[in-house]
């Protein structure tokens, strides 16, 4: 059996080498090492993949977030809602623009933000609301965007682990996630779905306007050279990783579906384990497993587990050569860096007892039938003493 990788980025690597490699030589070629031709084909190949109108490519995912918030005029005192369960990214850019985040709980089933908490959470404040599209499905986007029509706020979606997904409206229609929001942000670093090999991210809208100003902002607030209008960063997605991502994007699609394909071998052993919660989809076209309609592309494959010494089967795996991952074993609101008084123990129940619960499996696209099977083979045997 091949040694078990939390991510296997050599395995994706050795197959689509022969195109990637001399892709990268011809960027060390050509010299256009930043801002080249091959960063505008790929934000072109992106806009037509996901059907949105501006991809704004920059350094990094959190970046992206922060970007996305300086774009929409977001100012000190603003209030941000966002979830209370994932990477600490997504609060950080809020609190580093001297918004005031707002965290909220999640819900049981899907991690994602819980409707409800959003709708508590409102005050006159309130300026915007930032989904967070956790371990590869959608938050309840239409509830969001009914929400934010009705209190007039922008909706950032955060998605850095959803890219490819779809949402589902409760019509049928369908849309790529980060594209339904005002504005989405997303991450390629390498372990994400769509990785490149180093830092990179990208920023996507509908709207014009918006579009411009964020060109200006990830450029130091140029919109000419030298003319310096507004106060901007410097964040670039430089031309090796363009490349690299573009040579990557072409098979964006069947990626999602080893992810999905590997997704449903796990639930299957697993599906008649009681003390076992495997992920659950939520979509008006999908029930349950998600291979027909992308709702979840399995950035994390992640199990919640009662009645089990989670900690203590984390150890177990990696003793038997499985690694895995606690995603995320603190509250946010818990954090030092963004504790505040405000707020309140009941009313992070659900946040609380998934830092307990919650272990993610090896999942990538390179997982064969044998690592799966030894895998949830090794959960069972200690489950079941
Ligand atoms: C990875 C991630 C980010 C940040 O992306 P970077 O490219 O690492 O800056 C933000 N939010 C979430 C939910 C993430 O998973």
């Amino acid at each position: 059996m091949k040694k078990i990788q939390m991510v296997d980025l050599q395995g994706q690597y050795q197959k689509i080498k022969d195109v990637v490699d001399p892709a990268i030589h011809n960027i060390l070629d050509s010299a256009a090492f930043v801002n080249g031709p091959m960063v505008h084909e790929f934000q072109k190949n992106l806009e037509n993949y996901l059907n949105v109108k501006h991809v704004i490519p920059c350094a990094n995912g959190t970046d992206a977030l922060q970007i996305a918030m300086m774009g929409l005029g977001l100012e000190p005192g603003d209030e941000v809602i966002t979830a209370d369960f994932t990477f600490a990214a997504t609060v950080e850019v809020i609190a580093l623009l001297r918004l005031t985040p707002v965290l909220v709980d999640v819900d049981k089933d899907t991690f994602n933000i819980n409707i409800e908490a959003v709708k508590k959470a409102i005050t006159p404040k309130t300026k915007a609301i930032v989904p967070v599209h956790l371990f590869g499905q959608c938050a309840n986007m239409e509830a969001i965007m009914q929400i934010a029509e009705e209190h007039n706020l922008y909706v950032i979606e955060d998605n850095a682990q959803a890219i490819g997904a779809n949402y589902t409206y409760s019509d049928g229609t369908k849309k790529k996630a980060g594209t339904i929001g005002h504005v989405g942000a997303t991450s390629f670093f390498p372990s994400k779905n769509l990785g490149c090999y180093g830092d990179g991210g990208a920023i996507f809208t509908n709207d014009d306007d918006l579009a411009h100003t964020i060109r200006g902002i990830v450029n130091h607030g140029m919109y000419k050279r030298y003319h310096h209008d507004v106060v901007g960063v410097n964040s670039r997605l430089d031309s090796i990783q363009a490349a690299v991502l573009n040579a990557k994007l072409v098979h964006l699609y069947t990626y999602g579906k080893a992810r999905q394909r590997a997704a449903k071998r796990y639930n299957d052993a697993f599906k008649n384990e009681t003390n076992i919660q495997t992920p659950v989809t939520v979509s008006s076209s999908c029930n349950s497993i998600c291979e027909q309609c992308d709702c979840h592309v399995y950035h994390q494959y992640t199990l919640k587990v009662k009645n089990i010494d989670r900690d203590a089967l984390a150890k177990y795996l990696n003793e038997n050569g499985i690694p895995c991952g606690v995603y995320y074993p603190i509250p946010l609101h818990a954090q030092k860096a963004y504790a505040d008084e405000r707020y309140n123990e009941d009313d992070f129940t659900v946040t609380n007892a998934l830092v307990k619960e919650v272990i993610s499996l090896p999942m990538h696209t390179e997982l064969d039938d044998e690592q799966i099977e030894y895998i949830t083979s090794k959960v069972i045997q200690f489950i079941n003493g």
